[in-house]
């Protein structure tokens, strides 16, 4: 028997299914020691699909976010080597690729996975703008460095001929940097929305959403080089979408007190209250743990109910309680 989803049909006495919102790390295409080759994103998209089928199971409706860090590296590369020929293409336009590509790999991975299982659902991939604020504060001191690393004679020239900002990173050599601005509205919120209410998995939202602002000038959208964060717009998502569950995915299997140092702990079980005290002790550093807390703190003070994160191994077991660290809001 195939289950369906008939939308609009709904039988009263069904419980409307839970939603999550589960974000990953762009990194999860491209596992260490790899290169990030089509086979690499196709073996990975595969792993990927296997642990999320857990929430299938499980009853969910999905909706899946990303990270594209090394893939938006590989496209600035593409678009450097090739300038001489083929004219270059603004950040915006290759945040909206990466999305395409990734979400395809995933779309392609999980049809086979729920084809396996009989399962009918369908899997979608939105290409998504985040409105950024052109007041916001990220735009006067750029932080998030994109692309390959340069020597310092290249990044200059950069800098002088194209107005990149760049930055010395502490000994793998230079790179540019553009602002990390905050997600202020996704655009196809409503969308995604309709698409998951109606049974769908949707991919949304990839590499934190294209940047966009409204050009005061036009009114018109324009697209921005900046990168978004894909924590904080999955923290925005999950709110748009009305989701039960907010679950990022990373390389650690929890989130840790006194990271690295010899009495490390990992956090099992934390309210809103020990979050805000943790954050502020500084447990979670910028750009890496940092936002992933902030996105869960700001999903549940919107009236989220759960976050979790850990690492796609372990989300079995994290759904039942055995793994993972879990944030509990409001009760
Ligand atoms: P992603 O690509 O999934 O966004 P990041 O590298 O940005 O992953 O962030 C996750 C990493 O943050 C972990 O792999 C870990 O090395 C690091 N980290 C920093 N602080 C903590 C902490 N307090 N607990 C757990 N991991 C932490
Ligand atoms: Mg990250």
């Amino acid at each position: 028997m195939m289950q369906r989803y008939e939308p609009g049909q709904r039988d009263a006495n069904v419980p409307i299914p839970p939603t999550a919102v589960v974000a990953m790390g762009g990194h999860a295409f491209i596992k260490p020691g790899e290169r990030g080759t089509y086979e690499d994103h196709l073996n990975n998209a595969a792993e990927i699909s296997q642990a999320l089928m857990v929430l299938i199971e499980r009853g969910y409706r999905i909706v899946i976010t990303h990270g594209n860090g090394p893939q938006i590296g590989d496209q600035m590369t593409r678009n450097e080597t090739s300038s001489g020929d083929i004219p270059r293409l603004p950040l915006d336009v290759l945040v909206a690729q990466t999305q395409g590509s990734l979400g395809y790999y995933l779309q392609r991975a999980l049809l086979q996975e729920l084809h396996a299982k009989n399962i009918a659902r369908f899997v979608t991939t939105m290409v998504t703008q985040v409105m950024v604020s052109p007041d916001d504060p990220a735009f006067e001191n750029p932080t998030k460095p994109v692309g390959p690393f340069m020597e310092r004679e290249a990044a200059e020239k950069k800098r002088d001929t194209d107005g990149w900002q760049i930055t010395k990173d502490l000994n793998r050599g230079w790179r540019r940097v553009v602002p990390s601005p905050k997600p202020v509205k996704i655009v196809q919120a409503a969308m995604i929305r309709e698409a998951v209410r109606s049974g769908n998995i949707v991919v949304a939202a990839g590499g934190g959403g294209i940047p966009v602002a409204i050009n005061p000038d036009s009114g018109l959208f324009q697209g921005i080089e900046a990168v978004i964060d894909k924590d904080l717009t999955s923290g925005q998502l999950a709110s748009d979408v009305d989701a039960d569950l907010l679950v990022i995915l990373t390389a650690v299997d929890g989130v840790y007190l006194n990271y690295g140092e010899d009495d490390a702990t990992m956090l099992g079980a934390v309210t809103m209250a020990d979050c805000r005290r943790h954050i502020d002790a500084g447990h979670f550093p910028p750009g890496s743990m940092g936002p992933k807390v902030e996105a869960i703190y700001g999903f549940l003070r919107r009236g989220g109910q759960r976050g979790l994160i850990t690492n796609a191994e372990s989300l079995r077991d994290a759904l039942d309680g055995q793994a993972g660290t879990h944030f509990i809001g409001r009760i």
